[in-house]
């Protein structure tokens, strides 16, 4: 694909089915396994990268600490400018970028161009914060004594990131970690390793134009056993990983057993409830997009509606008409709505769910399958179906990413809200209603129970403005706005006493 091989050289991407490698950051090791990069649009190899050995492994930690003792010791304000200049060069490859991601990772192009804004917004927000990164002082109970916090930086940040959103979950990561005086070494998903290839040299230009060292972003490649290498590493102090909740529990159980940090960001079960109060246009929308879009495969894609008996009926009709139009294909090709999964195994995981299912005693209004023939050559293009169940089922308790969207039926507020909140995952939720006691008892103590709660929005997609994560099985983990840079940093208290004696606190006598 010559547009797609254009793309690659103006990222700096060799594509030589050879070891990549600026330095010795990555790929180092020509013995190496090669780890291939297949794009799910088209089944056609892309490339191949090499996955990290140990040794380059510790290479790279001596590399990043190295560079550490350098980067903290810039004024916060000074390593924005470096974020801000990387904004900008995101800007100029926002482009080719959003196409890479999508040809590798099967997202729409409009929703690929959309991952690098989410860059380039969370590069702007942490500029901005380089000049805040604020501590309180307070009053101290001993006379001439003063009392604050301040916060320095971790050291090395692991971040861990996963496929389908192959570049942002790094950003948001990176530009946090590093206006905090951190460095980072990234292992990015085992399926997009392109992508991150291509961040890394957009990043490595622009420390190179500072005299930055490299070590400050790094790049290792390979699967879980490579970022197993981090997560049992007490040299990484905070590990942020993004991922299946199976793969949070075991890094948060790795993490935990050397009392690191870790910030998980993992699955979800989404649901909206559609009010007899709601706007059912609009609702019909947030539902569609939600449950079809990146072909359901974000970690805030709608699983659930939990719709009101009195429209129930209406509303399914209206999606069942919605789902007729829907235009599945290339995601390079604009007019098309739906994507491919990204491979084979999720295609099968697709299938295995829509079997249990019905195994279960679902009933689907909106039959699912695999599309063939030769648009669909790569064997990932499926279809995105509807089943009405019940909110117990094993199968409606799991996160299936793939375009399955459930319908349950309720009676009462207070019982949608159980069914919204009766499930392990705890990530993004919203309700559909003109009510105003409905949307305030909604995001209230006694209402959804998710990290993102929205009303008249659907649950998919969010600004990097706010803090973004969930509770229970999603991890815990808050990235992104607000004070989640908090999360990268660590708090001292400090108290100063400029008088002539010194007094105990809690008025202790100790007489010599
Ligand atoms: P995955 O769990 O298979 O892999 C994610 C990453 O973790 C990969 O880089 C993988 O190599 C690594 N990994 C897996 N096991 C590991 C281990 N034991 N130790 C160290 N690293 C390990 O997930 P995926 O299929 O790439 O992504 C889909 C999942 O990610 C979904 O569950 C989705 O909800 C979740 N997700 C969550 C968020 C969020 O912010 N909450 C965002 C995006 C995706």
């Amino acid at each position: 694909n010559t547009n797609i091989q254009s793309i690659l050289d103006q990222l700096g991407v060799k594509t030589n089915n050879a070891a990549f490698s600026t330095g010795s950051i990555w790929g180092g090791d020509s013995n190496a396994r090669s780890l291939e990069s297949s794009s799910p649009v088209d089944g056609h190899l892309i490339a191949s990268t090499k996955v990290s050995t140990d040794e380059d492994y510790n290479n790279v930690v001596l590399k990043a600490h190295e560079a550490f003792l350098e980067w903290r010791t810039v004024p916060a304000p000074k390593r924005g400018e470096i974020v801000r200049q990387f904004g900008d060069a995101l800007r100029e490859n926002k482009e080719a970028l959003g196409t890479l991601v999508s040809y590798e990772m099967g997202k729409s192009l409009q929703e690929g161009f959309g991952e690098v804004q989410e860059m380039i917004d969370i590069c702007d927000f942490a500029v901005g914060l380089s000049r805040q990164l604020y501590g309180l002082t307070m009053h101290s109970e001993r006379p001439s004594h003063r009392m604050y916090e301040q916060w320095h930086p971790l050291g090395i940040v692991g971040i861990i990131s996963a496929f389908n959103f192959p570049v942002a979950v790094w950003s948001w990561n990176a530009a946090l970690a590093l206006v905090c005086g951190n460095v980072c070494i990234w292992k990015p998903s085992e399926k997009t390793p392109l992508t991150a290839v291509a961040c890394q040299h957009i990043i490595a230009k622009v420390f190179k134009a500072n005299d930055v060292s490299e070590g400050v972003c790094n790049l290792i490649l390979g699967d879980r056993e490579v970022g197993e290498l981090m997560t049992k590493d007490g040299r990484v102090p905070l590990i942020s990983a993004t991922g299946s909740t199976r793969m949070g529990k075991e890094v948060g159980a790795a993490v935990g057993a050397r009392l690191g940090k870790s910030l998980l960001e993992l699955g979800g079960n989404n649901a909206i409830i559609i009010s007899e109060h709601a706007d059912l246009d609009m609702s019909l929308i947030g539902a569609v997009f939600g449950a079809v879009g990146t072909a359901g495969q974000r970690c805030t894609s709608t699983r659930r509606l939990i719709i009101h008996e009195s429209v129930y009926n209406a509303f399914k009709d209206k999606l069942v008409k919605a789902y007729d139009q829907l235009r599945i294909g290339n995601p390079l090709d604009q007019n098309n709505h739906v994507g491919p999964l990204i491979d084979k195994d999720a295609v099968a995981a697709y299938l295995d769910s829509i079997e249990k299912c019905k195994n279960e005693g679902g009933n689907f209004v909106v039959e699912g399958g695999v599309l063939s023939g030769a648009h669909y050559a790569s064997g990932c293009y499926v279809k995105p179906c509807i089943a009405e169940v019940s909110n117990d089922f094993k199968i409606v308790q799991h996160e299936t990413f793939a375009p399955i969207l459930y319908l349950i039926k309720y009676k009462t507020l207070d019982e949608a809200i159980t069914l919204q909140n009766g499930v392990p995952q705890g990530l993004s939720s919203a309700i559909m209603t003109l009510n105003l006691r409905e949307a305030e008892q909604f995001l209230s103590a006694n209402g959804s129970d998710c990290g993102i709660a929205n009303v008249n929005i659907g649950t998919s997609g969010a600004e990097i403005g706010g803090a973004f994560g969930g509770e229970k099985e999603t991890g815990g983990g808050r990235e992104s706005g607000s004070d989640a840079w908090k999360a990268y940093m660590r708090r001292q208290t400090n108290t100063i006493n400029y008088s002539n004696t010194l007094p105990l606190a809690q008025g202790i006598k100790f007489d010599l």
